[in-house]
């Protein structure tokens, strides 16, 4: 049995350096061993033949058999296409190609019969079939054909002929070599208990299944396996970080805290917020290092569970810091604290990026001294000069902001980690919490405060605009005010859609009477700042930007979120947007702006909308719809996701079976010296090496 990881790819048969470089830069396949986990896409039934006569519009993939009569190409430039009328003597489709023509004419022969595959589509009034599979009908076996295994690849590949086929090719040559079973990867009474297919048979079905029932089970099999690992890697993690840090005991609630509970808290606390804050004061009394995120939709009131909790450290002697992405945050929150604690003798200090000389001098001095109770900022309290005399306690505000690194600074301003809480408004479904985040703890608060009239939500198409810039009109005559938001700018591009500098001036033009901000990404840092504040403070009426305004400023006269070209956004991200409106207590609105014509999906996505106001019900329908690569937040975050065959949409079900096995296996096996287990530490070693996001799981 060789390794077959340390087998370069380009020895395969079929393959060679050229090849090899190709597979390398574009699928990262550097070895034997990767090939054999580029796994198919999808698969599709190739043992039935369809009649041309049989094809209507809705059809999946089919395949035909019959000769290509005669070729065409049509258009100019990037028009240009090449078209093959291919008859079974029921009828005539169009096989068509926009790419690759040069390559394409002249490899295949009129009259001669073609197994073609491939989607069919009606385009006026003709079937045409869009970049078909073509085979020599020739020696073809349609009944040994099975499932056919789908291979993602490039355009690059494609034009080095390593289409999907060739991949299947490859692959096919690699199972050949095997003489011997690959080695099992899961220890013998896992695949026992749980019936599991073998690894070797596992990889030989899912590329070559014979039959479904063998595909699914190869499935299972290896994405039980994928779960699995990502579970005891993180949960092993978390053991030995328990086992490590011991936490700051917080053992008492006192002064501080029950005399702002009692005297300064200006409303009930939610239940979801009192349960939260019992969960984080059970936390930081136990003894072990508190890691807790903390989710709660927009406008569900986390600041005031930040602060409670940071009260409960000031009681117990230990100071505490409050890191926010943007500086506008920041103030903001230091305002709001400020003005919650009233008269308390609780000092708090604002330290952001424009705080300099003999001010922040003498900031960072207090916080050294211990003067400063609560410190609150932007990324400028990660600097090194930043020191305090007792930091036992760190709050972080909209989490998938800052990366894994950032967090660990802070740990370290302490001889012992600080307790850390992180904030974030973006709902991440359980499900890919415990992926991401496996070993924080989760708070939810799931409630909103009292007396808020739910945002209502209202799509409009574009050709109305209108009665859209009379409701604006209206809004702003009874005193409130408006966003209009757009999607990034891209210079290069030139789309159709409206790009920010057009829509402020159009909005220039249609409201002469009122004053109008302008904020995007590429402004520099300060002015943005300053023209947010003037959005703040009530001197501009009318706030046009791109989404950077989506995280958390608070502008509770702001009545009104109208969202441009609503189709080219994220439904989260919608979300975020829709959330910053709905903060005071007049009936708030969210319009979104489409074009008319949308996409069955799109149209999907923007009903889901405005049927839900729940951010987690949202964000669960986004990752259906999207799947996590996009999802926002798994990207910011800085671990990488990268599952070749489990899907975190579709099978949160089994990630939580199979965390529950691994968590069985790390408490049973603490030392990790049973032999039965030999295999997973192991293999859980190799994919650390290999894998280098795991490592960064923290
Ligand atoms: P977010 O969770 O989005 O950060 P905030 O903490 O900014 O939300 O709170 C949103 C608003 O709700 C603030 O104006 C805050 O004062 C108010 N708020 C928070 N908790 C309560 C409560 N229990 N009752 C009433 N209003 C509350
Ligand atoms: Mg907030």
């Amino acid at each position: 049995m060789f390794d077959l990881t340390s087998r370069d790819i380009k020895y395969l048969p079929g393959v060679g350096p050229q090849r090899a470089a190709i597979l390398n830069k574009e699928l990262s396949v550097c070895s034997m061993h990767d090939l054999l986990y580029y796994f198919p896409y999808k698969y599709v039934d190739r043992s039935r033949l369809y009649y041309i006569h049989e094809i209507d519009g809705n059809m999946p993939y089919i395949q035909l058999k019959g000769e290509i009569l005669s070729f065409e190409t049509f258009g100019e430039g990037r028009q240009r296409r090449l078209v093959a009328h291919f008859s079974d003597d029921t009828g005539v489709v169009d096989l068509v190609w926009f790419q690759g023509i040069k390559y394409l004419s002249g490899r295949y022969k009129t009259h001669t019969k073609y197994i073609v595959f491939g989607k069919p589509t009606i385009f006026n009034g003709r079937i045409n079939i869009a970049h078909p599979d073509i085979d020599p009908a020739e020696g073809l076996v349609l009944s040994d054909m099975g499932l056919q295994p789908y291979y993602n690849t490039t355009e690059r590949m494609k034009r080095s002929g390593l289409n999907s086929h060739a991949l299947g090719k490859l692959t096919s040559n690699l199972l050949a070599l095997l003489k011997e079973p690959m080695p099992e990867t899961l220890p013998e009474w896992l695949v026992k208990q749980h019936q599991l297919m073998s690894l070797d048979e596992a990889l030989r079905n899912i590329h070559f299944p014979h039959t479904p029932e063998s595909l699914r089970r190869a499935q299972y099999r290896l994405k039980f396996e994928e779960l699995f690992y990502v579970q005891l890697n993180i949960l092993r993690y978390a053991k030995d970080r328990a086992r490590k840090y011991n936490g700051f005991i917080f053992s008492q609630v006192g002064d501080i805290f029950n005399t702002f509970y009692r005297h300064y808290l200006p409303f009930e606390l939610t239940s979801a917020q009192k349960r939260v804050i019992k969960e984080i004061r059970r936390d930081m009394g136990s003894g072990r290092q508190m890691n807790r995120l903390l989710q709660g939709d927009v406008g569900s009131g986390k600041t005031l569970v930040a602060l409670m909790s940071m009260l409960i450290a000031l009681d117990n002697g230990y100071q505490t810091c409050l890191m926010a992405p943007t500086e506008i945050l920041a103030s903001q929150h230091y305002d709001t604290i400020r003005k919650l604690l009233g008269s308390m003798p609780v000092k708090v200090e604002l330290l952001t990026g424009s705080v300099k000389g003999k001010k922040r001098e003498a900031i960072l001095r207090s916080l050294t001294l211990g003067e400063t109770h609560i410190l609150i900022g932007t990324h400028a309290v990660l600097e090194d000069t930043v020191c305090f005399s007792s930091l036992g306690m760190v709050v972080i505000d909209e989490q998938h902001r800052f990366g894994v690194a950032q967090r660990a600074k802070l740990w370290n301003k302490n001889t012992r980690p600080p307790h850390v809480l992180v904030m974030t408004a973006t709902p991440i479904p359980r499900t890919l919490a415990m992926t991401l985040y496996g070993d924080l703890d989760v708070s939810v608060i799931d409630e909103l405060p009292p007396g808020r009239k739910p945002i209502q939500t209202i799509h409009q198409f574009d050709n109305r605009r209108a009665s859209l810039y009379a409701s604006i009109r209206k809004q702003i005559q009874e005193g409130r005010q408006v966003y209009i938001v757009y999607p990034l700018i891209q210079e290069s591009e030139k789309m159709d859609i409206k790009n920010l500098e057009e829509g402020y001036e159009h909005i220039c033009a249609e409201f002469p009477e009122y004053k109008v901000s302008k904020v995007h990404g590429k402004m520099r840092p300060a002015d943005k700042e300053a023209e947010m504040q003037r959005f703040v403070t009530g001197e501009t009426q009318i706030m046009v930007a791109t989404t950077v305004i989506e995280v958390g400023v608070n502008v509770p006269n702001a009545s009104v979120m109208v969202i441009e070209n609503a189709e080219r956004f994220g439904l989260s991200q919608l979300h975020q947007l829709r959330g910053r409106v709905g903060r005071g207590a007049d009936q708030s609105y969210c319009i979104l702006v489409t074009g008319y014509k949308l996409s069955e999906d799109t149209r999907k996505r923007i009903q889901i909308m405005v049927d839900s106001n729940d951010g987690f019900e949202i964000a669960e329908a986004d990752l259906k719809l999207r799947g996590p690569g996009d999802l926002e937040g798994t990207q910011q975050s800085g671990i990488a996701f990268d599952l070749r065959i489990a899907d975190i949409a579709r099978d949160g079900q089994l990630l939580q079976f199979v965390r529950d096995i691994a968590q069985a296996v790390v408490d049973g096996d603490p030392t990790e010296s049973n032999p039965q287990n030999a295999i997973l530490w192991t293999q859980l070693k190799m994919l650390r090496k290999t894998n280098i996001n795991w490592s960064a799981i923290s």
